[in-house]
């Protein structure tokens, strides 16, 4: 409630804000954490929490009244349609020349992600995280992880023989037979329940294509796993659609927290106000970027650095489909889940998930999301006659993501004799370039921060999120997130409270 003092505030519900919740209730500190999303917890009249991707509904999309999928086209026909302007679960941020994913709720990003959990390779770990400890964090930090998230791969005999894994199996011919190493990639989805998803004996989530929109099943978001342990130790508290607006040096020490409370039209109903002696920013590489920045440019923290707002960037994303032949159908149904992606980081730069279609008919389309080398940086800054943080990313700038995407595929398709899709981003359009999952950087290690994410010129103030992460993990990046956070938040709490 306004005018309440909490010895601990954390902005965001996603993997950052949930370790340092945890982390930090354990130690014995009671915490408030701030989401501006929904609370996820209660079913609507179907009886499910959230929709599914084949018919998106009110529960969606972030204050959109229409839907943005990210592959908006199928045989050359836009598949968007309208929807209620509600609160939904995924965010489509646009910026000038990228529109950024996110999930909005408690449980962030693992609201709506893939459960794709990958560890990098460690001869990649330097260039992903320059100036922390590597031994660290593949002997504590990534293991501790790992154990928190409750990631495991898929049985391999099973993924053999399996239906719903028919187009990653045609992935994995395809990749083999021009010399790429096809790998499994673990997740934290309950592959118990998939099986007997499968089997007929449990109610379809993956197989029913539940993902985009949040899993009522079988995914272990962070509702299951971190949130989950915060709230039982009592300490945490979690306020759901309550927006962060501003975080300023308090009078009597401390910091004066501004928060908006929202309904589920987005309004404004109550603007509330806290002190607090220890803030966490959590709110994501955008949310965190975007307060830091504006709240630098408008004098609430002069002190922070030039640091601020730089070093983001979009892990090299970027989509694309093949047409195979005939002979080569990849399966009417397809967990919504990947598990597996082909390897050629080292020698082209990019690492392909193999990765679902679940329209529910035979499309005869491989579909990859590739993960990149992309070099490419941009940077966020206030925009005073808007009022609003502009990201200065240029749609061109995933050239190279296209071209390290293409040491995978040219290939392939050279091998195969088949060609790209033309129909799934518009007409065609080869490459999903318009995009990114996995927003990482703007406030970054080392730089806006010291080596545990201590912000530069204000005491007690955090970042712990992907914000911290210059740009690119070589893999997906909760995994790193993760591990990262439960590093710094050890360091924070043996030598700041
Ligand atoms: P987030 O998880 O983004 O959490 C930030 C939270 O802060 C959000 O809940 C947000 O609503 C809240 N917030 C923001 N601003 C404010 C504010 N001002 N006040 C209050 N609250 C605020 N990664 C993988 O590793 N594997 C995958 O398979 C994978 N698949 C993905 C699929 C999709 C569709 C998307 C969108 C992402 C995927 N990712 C995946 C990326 C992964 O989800 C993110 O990297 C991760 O969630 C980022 O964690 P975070 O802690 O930095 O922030």
């Amino acid at each position: 409630s306004s005018g309440a003092h909490v010895p601990a505030l954390v902005i965001g519900t996603g993997y950052g804000g949930s370790v340092a919740a945890l982390r930090l209730a354990q130690a014995g500190v009671d915490v408030h954490m701030i989401e501006m999303g929904m609370a996820w917890d209660t079913p609507g009249s179907d009886g499910k929490i959230f929709c599914n991707t084949r018919e998106p509904d009110y529960r969606s999309y972030w204050l959109r009244t229409k839907s943005k999928a990210p592959l908006n086209y199928f045989l050359g026909f836009p598949i968007d349609r309208n929807i209620p302007r509600y609160t939904g679960i995924l965010d489509a941020e646009d910026f000038s020349g990228i529109t950024v994913y996110q999930g909005r709720g408690v449980g962030g990003g693992s609201l709506v992600n893939g459960g794709m959990a990958v560890t990098p390779k460690r001869e990649n770990f330097g260039a992903v995280l320059p100036s922390v400890n590597a031994a660290e964090m593949y002997d504590i930090y990534y293991p501790r992880a790992n154990a928190g998230l409750g990631v495991s791969s898929i049985d391999p005999a099973w993924f053999d023989s399996t239906a719903c894994y028919q187009y990653a199996r045609v992935g994995r011919k395809h990749a083999q037979r021009s010399g790429f190493p096809f790998v499994f990639v673990p997740d934290v989805y309950d592959w118990d329940y998939m099986k007997q998803e499968a089997a007929g004996t449990v109610t379809k989530s993956a197989l029913a294509g539940e993902i985009l929109y949040g899993n009522n099943h079988g995914k272990k978001s962070l509702q299951q796993t971190y949130i989950a342990r915060a709230k039982a130790t009592g300490r945490v508290a979690i306020s759901p659609l309550h927006k962060v607006t501003s975080v300023a040096p308090a009078a009597g020490g401390g910091y004066t927290v501004v928060i908006d409370q929202i309904n589920t039209n987005g309004d404004t109903t109550a603007t509330k106000t806290v002190t607090a002696d220890r803030v966490f920013f959590a709110a994501g590489s955008v949310g965190t970027s975007k307060l830091l920045v504006k709240l630098k440019a408008t004098g609430a923290l002069p002190n922070l650095n030039d640091e601020i707002g730089k070093g983001w960037g979009d892990n090299g994303n970027v989509m694309c489909g093949r047409a195979n032949h005939m002979w080569d159908p990849t399966g009417s149904l397809q967990s919504a889940i990947p598990c597996a992606g082909i390897d050629n980081w080292a020698a082209g730069g990019a690492f392909a998930e193999v990765a679902p279609l679940p329209t529910g008919i035979e499309t005869y389309a491989s579909f990859y999301l590739s993960i990149t080398k992309n070099p490419n940086r941009a940077q966020f800054s206030w925009n005073a006659a808007t009022g609003k943080v502009d990201l200065n990313w240029q749609t061109s700038w995933k050239q190279p993501s296209i071209d390290m995407a293409k040491t995978i595929f040219d290939k392939i398709n050279s091998k195969e004799g088949t060609i790209y899709r033309t129909d799934l981003f518009g007409t065609y359009k080869i490459w999903g370039d318009h995009l990114t999952y996995h927003p990482l950087g703007g406030a970054v290690l080392n730089k806006a921060t010291d080596n545990y994410g201590r912000l530069a010129g204000h005491p007690g103030l955090y970042v712990i999120d992907g914000s911290l992460i210059p740009g690119n993990t070589s893999v997906n990046p909760f995994v790193t997130i993760t591990a990262l956070a439960e590093r710094n938040i050890e360091k924070i709490i043996a030598t700041d409270l």
